[in-house]
């Protein structure tokens, strides 16, 4: 079997309402979809992190740079490829988005593999130590609008969070550090006493800032706080987890195992988001989770993007490993953004369908099908394809 062609398709569309976090505002949805085909007729689909120009260049990455060197190669050997691509390209990059390029491939190879084997990814890992899983759902972006008028949406978007049928929810922060306290009383005010919700910064704050949130939040319980300070910010992070009570989350930035096991050694987090998209894909992701659980940390996937990065994050939600195992065990979360996506709601033949999933049962299940177990519409593809 041969690899014949590694093709990217960037999908984009304008959003009904400009959305924002605490370092842009943001108007459009942006998908990168990587497509491998192969000299027997089976396709394999991944999916690269990384939104508009940056999916772009990305693009440019996967079909002008790592398309020539894997040409002609068995899409079965998917290790040796990873290798194979990674040692050409650590001169120019060991992070950042020739990792995101490698990941989309990467995943693309996963479900080559598992068409050809009949099975779903989960099943090619080990197994599924859990057929389905809850899902936490984020909204409460930062828009151009007041705090009155972000405080009393806060409250509105969290309440519906938790009558949707999700488990926990997640807010965007970045107003500044006494607004962002508010912001976080009024999610709380949404929710009630008893539901969980996570704080998450987008590493806008300095240490003592992120100290600051961190304290005046602590009685409000949040599950974590998500990048208090920038991922290059070893010692913030040391420092925080030390003298903090809520738990320390993060790493959607860090790529690699080398990059991990730096992170994971610093000792500043207590709850690990390894992004599959990003980091190096699935090859690598399963090298970054037995680094986190070497070193006893709990793993809660960065989930972003389409339908694609949705289901490949439920196969590795499935073959997560208890840790440290127990009769009742912590599990892991799906991360769901309830914003409008059309690139995940949409995007599939037979569509995922979360939110009816989560209102229904308050679970999402794990696909079965080979590979990844999704089927992305081509005529859907087309028509939000962009080029530059
Ligand atoms: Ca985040």
């Amino acid at each position: 079997m041969k690899i014949t062609s590694v093709q990217s398709h960037v999908l984009a569309y304008d959003l009904p309402e400009e959305l924002g976090y605490s370092q842009q505002y943001y108007a459009r949805r942006t998908a990168h979809l990587v497509e491998v085909q192969t000299d027997e007729g089976i396709t394999g689909w991944g999916e690269c992190f990384g939104p508009g120009n940056i999916a772009l260049a990305n693009k440019g990455i996967v079909e002008k740079v790592i398309q020539p060197m894997i040409l002609g190669d068995d899409p079965l050997d998917r290790d040796v490829i990873w290798h194979k691509v990674y040692n050409l390209m650590r001169d120019h990059g060991q992070k950042g988005m020739s990792m995101q390029a490698l990941s989309g491939v990467d995943i693309a190879l996963w479900d080559i593999a598992g068409k050809v084997a009949g099975l779903p990814i989960h099943k090619l890992i080990g197994g599924a130590h859990r057929t389905e899983v809850a899902a936490y759902g984020y909204a409460m972006m930062l828009k151009r609008e007041s705090l009155a008028d972000h405080l009393a949406r806060f409250t509105d978007e969290a309440a519906a969070i938790k009558d949707a049928g999700f488990a926990a929810t997640k807010m965007k922060v970045g107003l500044g550090p006494k607004e962002d306290v508010q912001l976080a009383e009024a999610v709380r005010k949404g929710i009630g006493d008893d539901f969980p919700f996570m704080v998450d910064a987008n590493h806008c704050y300095t240490t003592s800032d992120a100290f600051y949130v961190g304290r005046a939040v602590e009685d409000l319980n949040p599950y974590w706080f998500e990048e208090p300070v920038a991922p290059e910010d070893l010692d913030g992070y040391r420092e925080l987890r030390a003298g903090l009570k809520i738990n320390i989350s993060g790493g959607e930035a860090e790529f690699g195992r080398w990059g991990w096991r730096q992170i994971l050694e610093n000792r500043g987090l207590d709850i690990a988001q390894p992004e599959v998209c990003g980091l190096g894909g699935i090859s690598e992701y399963l090298r970054v989770l037995a680094l986190c659980h070497a070193h006893f940390t709990p793993v809660i996937n960065h989930v972003w993007g389409s339908a694609v990065s949705v289901a490949a994050n439920l196969h590795l939600l499935a073959a997560m490993p208890a840790m440290p195992g127990g009769l009742f065990p912590w599990q892991p979360m799906l991360e769901f953004d309830t914003t409008d996506n059309r690139f995940r709601d949409d995007l599939l033949t037979t569509p995922l369908d979360i939110q009816g999933q989560v209102k229904a049962t308050g679970r999402v299940q794990v696909p079965t099908g080979p590979g990844l177990g999704v089927d992305p519409d081509r005529a859907f593809i087309e028509r939000f394809e962009v080029t530059g």
